[in-house]
């Protein structure tokens, strides 16, 4: 992990936006056996990937995001993304 503190901003932003490029295609289009081991492979990674960017907007005791106050501008983009919708979930 230090290895990448020294590559500047934009270099990991297009690095980490091609692997998920690359991640999203080889599930989508690689064969059912190589796309779940692909998948198991890389759920671990993308969790964590997730909750090191939560981390760096933690809440206090309150409750609060300490970047962007009550309403955690990180959390509703992740909310929006993960969660199901009222749609997905009243589906049978
Ligand atoms: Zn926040």
């Amino acid at each position: 992990m230090i290895a990448h503190m020294t590559r500047p901003a934009n270099v990991l932003d297009f690095q980490v936006r091609r692997h998920l490029a690359m991640l999203v295609t080889g599930i989508q289009s690689a064969d059912d056996d190589t796309a779940l081991r692909l998948a198991r492979t890389e759920i671990d990674r993308l969790a964590a990937g997730v909750i090191a960017g939560l981390r760096s907007h933690h809440l206090d005791r309150s409750g609060t995001c300490v970047l962007c106050g009550t309403y955690c501008r990180l959390r509703v983009a992740v909310s929006d993304v993960l969660l199901p919708t009222d749609q997905e979930r009243s589906s049978p």
